[in-house]
């Protein structure tokens, strides 16, 4: 059979087993539905798909993986296609199929006592945020992108957001899985434990794999007890390493209460001021004086009150504005004032889109490093490219920043853009491994960091990680040139 029949004859073949509705076809689907599918967020990765797959159970997700398996067709994964690394959407060859998750999307249990909750892996973050708040319960993940993407897309990306402080990535949120393998097999791990040392973690195998070694179809997650009190401020402080110095003296002084630190440099709020000027206004309520200042939003809860969280904040404040760590703070004392402080620090990924194409980078390394770090790459890249403009923000209680630098007019487009971006990753890059970092710490890899990752991992680790995708997708079924070259 010649590559279009065999093509037609897995259209036919997927029809009849999940239904002419499940299977989309470019020959009868809108360029809006397609788009949807085959663009990611970022509009930077455009492909082309034989057909968007969208079963509506893990049996029929084995049976698609079965019948592209057998037609030699590869897999790409999708679930709310908010990746910002290209892993999601096929590519431009027009022969992958896309299969998306968005059906599978019931909760399925809810156990109130073992604080677990069993979810399907099309759910929204956002829809198991509710399920959770529902049951008077937490599911603490959050991002800015909640609203789109799915459970089962946060655990293919090991996701972290804004409260990885406190609770940690999507993989310490997960107890059990389902994933159908590479063979069309359904591998139940949809287990309930805190504990549990039988053998090798295969779960966590999966957790972070990016669709690459199996398809996520159902997750039981952990919840947490919802704090009673919760208090958020937005406070300035005059150098970055004042606000290193911040995040120990609030973690030595709050502990676990402590929930988000988020850092914003004075470029990234110009940008918001410019294109989204309504959540910006929060901003005014601290003024960030010079460029080299930088804003940090605080947030704190307490098992206990409202008064007891803002109290805790207040205190911790007022003994960080008397060490001379902060020049200025604000106290939310409204909901609508949490919000509008959140939506400022939301509302960056949103304003750099507007603004136009940045070399963009998710990089983590010990916080201590972080000042370190800003200055002497900032001072390269200046020195290198005066045009050019750093945007820095991020979760600096992770130590993770979204390091973004817009090219100056000249490198804005084509091969000066091209080079320049090679040239500006070297720079950040190495910055970063002399610091013991990491060059992806929440995206993933994707295909935007693949060459990188070979090319800055070691032999040892990479040949470790070639063999496992060998010995779980021997034939390359599964997103295959995601993560891994070749
Ligand atoms: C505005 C904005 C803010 C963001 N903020 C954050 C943030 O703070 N922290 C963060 O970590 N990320 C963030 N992201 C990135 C993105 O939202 C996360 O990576 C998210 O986890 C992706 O989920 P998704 O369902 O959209 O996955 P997709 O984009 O559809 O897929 C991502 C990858 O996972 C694979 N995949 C998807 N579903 C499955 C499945 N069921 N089984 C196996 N593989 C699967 C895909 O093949 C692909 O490789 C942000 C994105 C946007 C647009």
């Amino acid at each position: 059979m010649n590559t279009a029949a065999r093509a037609d004859s897995l259209i036919a073949a997927l029809r009849a087993a999940l239904g002419d509705a499940a299977v989309l076809v470019t020959e009868d689907t809108s360029p809006d539905t397609l788009a949807r599918h085959l663009v990611d967020w970022r509009g930077r990765y455009r492909g082309q798909a034989r057909a968007i797959v969208r079963p509506a159970s893990a049996d029929q997700v084995a049976t698609a993986v079965r019948l592209c398996s057998a037609h030699g067709v590869s897999i790409v994964p999708q679930g709310g296609n908010t990746g910002l690394v290209g892993g999601g959407v096929p590519d431009a060859t027009g022969t992958q199929v896309v299969l998306h998750l968005g059906r599978l999307n019931k909760v399925l249990a809810v156990d109130a006592d073992n604080l677990s909750m069993t979810v399907e892996a099309g759910c929204t973050l956002a829809q198991v945020q509710a399920a959770a708040a529902q049951a008077g319960l937490l599911f603490p993940l959050s991002l800015a992108s909640e609203g789109s993407c799915t459970i089962g897309g946060n655990l293919a990306t090991n996701a972290g957001g804004t409260q990885v402080l406190r609770y940690g990535t999507a993989r310490q949120l997960c107890l059990g899985l389902q994933v159908v393998t590479a063979r069309g097999e359904v591998l139940d791990m949809l287990r309930s434990l805190r504990k549990d040392n039988t053998g090798y973690a295969l779960r966590d195998l999966y957790i972070g794999s990016e669709g690459t070694l199996g398809i996520i179809t159902a997750a039981t997650v952990g919840l947490h007890p919802r704090p009673r009190g919760l208090c958020t401020a937005l406070v300035t402080c005059t150098t970055l390493e004042a606000a290193v110095a911040l995040l120990a003296a609030t973690r030595a002084a709050l502990d676990a209460w402590l929930t988000a630190f988020e850092v914003m440099g004075a470029l990234p709020l110009k940008l918001v001021q410019r294109h989204l000027p309504q959540a910006a206004q929060v901003a005014q309520t601290v003024s960030l004086g010079d460029d080299g200042m930088w804003l940090v939003l605080i947030e704190v809860t307490s098992a206990r009150s409202e008064q007891d969280a803002s109290e805790a904040l207040e205190h911790a404040l007022a003994t960080a504005l008397g060490e001379g760590l902060v020049s200025q703070a604000v106290v939310a004392h409204s909901d609508a004032q949490r919000q509008a402080m959140w939506g400022l620090r939301e509302a960056i990924p949103l304003a750099e889109k507007s603004e136009g194409l940045m070399v963009k980078h998710d990089i983590g390394m010990p916080t201590s490093a972080v000042p370190g770090f800003v200055a002497t790459t900032g001072q390269t890249i200046a020195a290198r490219w005066p045009g050019a403009q750093v945007v820095c923000f991020g979760h600096l209680g992770d130590g993770n920043l979204h390091y973004n630098v817009q090219p100056p007019p000249e490198a804005a487009s084509g091969d000066a853009l091209q080079a320049f971006e090679g040239e500006v990753n070297a720079v950040v890059f190495d910055a970063v491994q002399v610091r013991g970092g990491t060059l992806s710490a929440e995206h993933g890899i994707g295909v935007l960091r693949r060459a990188e990752l070979a090319r800055r991992t070691p032999a040892v680790a990479l040949q470790t990680m070639h063999a496992i995708k060998q010995a779980l997708d021997p034939d390359g079924v599964l997103n295959p040139g995601r993560v891994l070259m070749g």
